[in-house]
């Protein structure tokens, strides 16, 4: 598609007029679809004004509201690439982000505009600051800029991969990898106008970004911001604006299989929940799925894939098997080869997922050399283990780089976290390698328990459960598993 990701996402909003396009679930502030796209086009034709436009690059740091969907498609129409910032960052690490992306205007949020000013060269706020020009201020009537871009090599955003493994890496999406994926995954959810999405998912980060946000609005839905999952608040925004979509990451599903109170809310508008972000286990899924009364399935993407490649349609919801994670998107192809190989495995074995599609990114930022390791001819590397059955549905095992390697066996620690959240003490478990005598390396658990539970009663219960190899060597009691804003497990913060 030749379209830029602003002209695909909001310039169909006329259509739509005065439906509610976004509403802010705490203060009730709202925009209608009329009312975005001539801030969008205010805005756009402010930051021209101001000097901004194609080649520049303009971060966003704000938690999740109705302004950073205007911020975001006001700098994208300008010609800007837009690096969405996590507003928990300390002042060094904005610096670095600013730094690295080359930013030179940074659009933050209220509560956060203090540590923004610190750093930034230019700062503008998203609300009212007494040290800051707010955002607004700039807006100019008039057109927005014309603009002769190529989608398909002008980089539309500029995220940072989770940072799960190491250092987070800048991913270059271009608007056609963007508005490829948006239409992709569209062509199996038939998000309308009668749908309503609740957005809690940091839209900083991918996932949150494009899901909840442009796809919902794509379709003409009303999107309800929250700046932060609680559960109590979640459940009641839930009810109170009828949601008929729910995006979650694994500890929203841990949250609601396990907190009382669930089912005093009526949920009963939900019809379509997805998953996403890190593995979940299915014994949760079922017990999160009774007390919601509705299916949750699974999704898969990474940054580098703008990020879909794997869902579960519509209309596969009920027939899709939990713990899967669907099947290919529309226009993607898959490989599954040999770890290190570039030997394909036999089929239903498991390997490492490579994919092909207009979704993968142009490449990180700024790293030629990590670019050329993860994409060869056109595949890109996902450093994930999969398998995939006859009909196409795919299982996501574990991250080839977490695998621990017992005696030259390979374990996997989603496997284990899975058995240990099964035990009625477990409320939450993550799983490492830890230095072995006789085996190199093993498997050690980290557990959040309720309760009155033991160690050797815990290693007794998943050495039941699993093969003599992958038995767990030793249990840490702990207050909570580190995670990143999306659910992902810190393991690296285990290990040290
Ligand atoms: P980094 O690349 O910086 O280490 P990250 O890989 O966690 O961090 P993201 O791009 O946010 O950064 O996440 C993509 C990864 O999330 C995938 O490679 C995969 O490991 C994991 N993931 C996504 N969806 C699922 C899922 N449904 N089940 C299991 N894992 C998933
Ligand atoms: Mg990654």
């Amino acid at each position: 598609p030749g379209v830029t990701l602003t002209e695909f996402v909001i310039g169909g909003a006329a259509r739509f007029g005065d439906a509610t396009a976004l509403v802010d679930g705490r203060t009730g502030e709202s925009l209608t679809y009329a009312e975005l796209r001539s801030a969008v086009t205010a805005g756009a034709a402010g930051l021209a004004a101001h000097g901004v436009g194609p080649g520049d690059v303009v971060a966003l740091m704000s938690h999740n509201q109705p302004s950073f969907v205007v911020a975001l498609h006001a700098a994208i129409a300008a010609g800007a690439a837009v690096t969405p910032v996590n507003p928990a960052l300390t002042p060094g690490e904005i610096a670095k982000q600013l730094r690295l992306s080359g930013a030179r205007l940074l659009i933050a949020a209220e509560p956060v505009v203090d540590n923004a000013l610190e750093v930034a060269s230019e700062v503008l706020v998203l609300g009212e600051h007494p040290r800051a020009r707010s955002f607004t201020s700039l807006f100019t009537d008039g057109p927005a800029p014309q603009l002769d871009l190529d989608p398909a090599t002008t980089v539309a955003v500029l995220p940072f991969s989770s940072g799960t493994t190491g250092i987070p890496k800048g991913v270059r999406l271009t608007h056609r990898n963007l508005v490829a994926n948006l239409a992709q995954t569209r062509a199996g959810w038939r998000i309308g106008a009668d749908d309503v999405q609740a957005a809690v998912l940091p839209f900083f980060h991918i996932y949150g970004f494009t899901i909840i946000l442009n796809s919902g609005l794509l379709g003409g839905a009303k999107v309800v911001t929250l700046p932060r999952f609680e559960l109590d608040e979640y459940l009641r925004t839930l009810a109170a604006h009828r949601v008929t979509r729910a995006y979650f990451a694994p500890p929203m599903v841990l949250a609601l299989a396990t907190a009382p109170h669930v089912e005093d809310h009526d949920l009963s508008s939900l019809r379509f929940a997805l998953c996403g972000a890190a593995p979940l286990d299915v014994e949760v899924t079922e017990r999160a799925e009774r007390r919601l009364g509705c299916l949750i399935r699974q999704g898969y993407g990474m940054t580098e894939a703008s990020p879909g490649t794997h869902q579960v349609f519509d209309d596969d919801f009920p027939t899709t098997p939990p713990g899967s994670v669907g099947r290919l998107s529309p226009n993607t192809e898959a490989r599954i080869v040999a770890p290190g190989t570039d030997a394909d495995v036999a089929p239903g074995e498991t390997g490492e997922l490579l994919i092909r599609g207009p979704q993968v990114m142009d490449g990180y930022l700024d790293d030629p050399a990590a670019t050329a390791a993860t994409i060869t001819g056109g595949w890109l590397h996902t450093g994930d283990l999969v398998r995939a059955d006859d009909d196409g549905v795919f299982w996501v095992v574990d991250r080839l780089k977490e695998l621990i390697k017992y005696k030259g066996y390979q374990v996997a620690p989603a496997e284990l976290e899975a058995v240990l959240l099964t035990h009625p003490a477990v409320l939450d478990a993550a799983v490492v390698g830890v230095p072995h005598t006789e085996g190199g390396e093993a498997p050690k658990a980290f557990v959040v328990a309720e309760g009155a539970v033991g160690a050797d009663e815990l290693m007794a219960f998943v050495a039941e459960r699993v093969a003599p190899y992958k038995k767990v060597r030793e249990v840490e009691f702990v207050e909570r598993i580190p995670k990143s804003p999306t659910g992902k497990i810190l393991r690296r913060l285990l290990r040290t």
